[in-house]
């Protein structure tokens, strides 16, 4: 293949956009706040889900201590009217120790329900302890992937930024490029990870680092300017420039 000189030499400008648009792309794929966001949206929603399983928790417990409330008033008010039949002296002499036998097993009743009653209670504070302690740190949480969010757009955008640019110019000098030197290049790029073309520096190919040996030094000094060299060990092209010793 053919090719002006100034045009090889414009590969490797090319090259090298293309190069920064890797690398651009490359920090875009993995910029820090992407799995900083991500590692907060599991956090908050893991945090979510406590909540609702501690708000179950709480309203479960509600309804127990409502129901062992009950229990001890139901407990009270029987109490309460054996009591009244007790003074009201109109009990005979086996009702009276009915009632009486009735009352103390009430008390212990009572006893017990009013324990239970507490205990349940105490289990609601721990609830409302839990809940509180989780809505603080789901509000952390949640502080934390706003900024973080914030500071992800703020990183996409600039590189974005640097990316339209590098884009722009790329394709301005890629269509001054002839047609068949831009194609051979593009096809050894996409074959070559991402570098087609390479400058010859100090006698080293610089797309795979390999120094020339003298036969190849030879063949390219022989080589019309117009000529396109492609190296022998990595297939990339060569392009001759004023560093490259020949
Ligand atoms: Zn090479």
């Amino acid at each position: 293949m053919q090719a002006a000189p100034a045009d090889q030499q414009r590969l490797l400008d090319l090259q090298a956009l293309d190069s920064k648009l890797d690398q651009l792309a490359h920090r875009r794929r993995t910029l820090p706040q992407l799995a900083e966001h991500a590692a907060l949206q599991t956090r908050a929603s893991q945090l979510r889900d406590l909540l609702v399983a501690s708000a179950t928790a709480q309203s479960d417990l509600a309804r127990e201590q409502r129901k062992a409330e009950a229990d001890v008033d139901q407990v009270r008010t029987r109490a309460e009217r054996d009591r009244k039949l007790l003074e009201s002296g109109s009990a005979g002499a086996r009702e009276l120790s009915n009632l009486q036998s009735e009352l103390e097993s009430l008390a212990k009743r009572q006893s017990d329900l009013e324990d239970i009653v507490l205990e349940v209670m105490e289990r609601v504070e721990a609830a409302d302890n839990r809940t509180a302690g989780l809505t603080k740190r789901r509000e952390a949480a949640e502080a934390d992937l706003a900024r973080v969010t914030a500071s992800r757009a703020d990183g996409l955008a600039s590189l974005d930024k640097d990316i339209a640019f590098a884009t722009s110019q790329r394709d301005l000098l890629a269509a001054q490029l002839p047609a068949d030197l831009l194609a051979l290049y593009e096809k050894l790029r996409a074959q070559y990870g991402g570098i087609g073309a390479a400058a010859i520096k100090q006698r080293r190919c610089e797309g795979c680092r390999l120094e020339l040996d003298i036969s190849e030094v030879n063949e390219i000094r022989a080589a019309a300017p117009d000529t396109v060299l492609r190296h022998d060990s990595c297939r990339r092209i060569l392009v001759r420039t004023p560093e490259s010793g020949l």
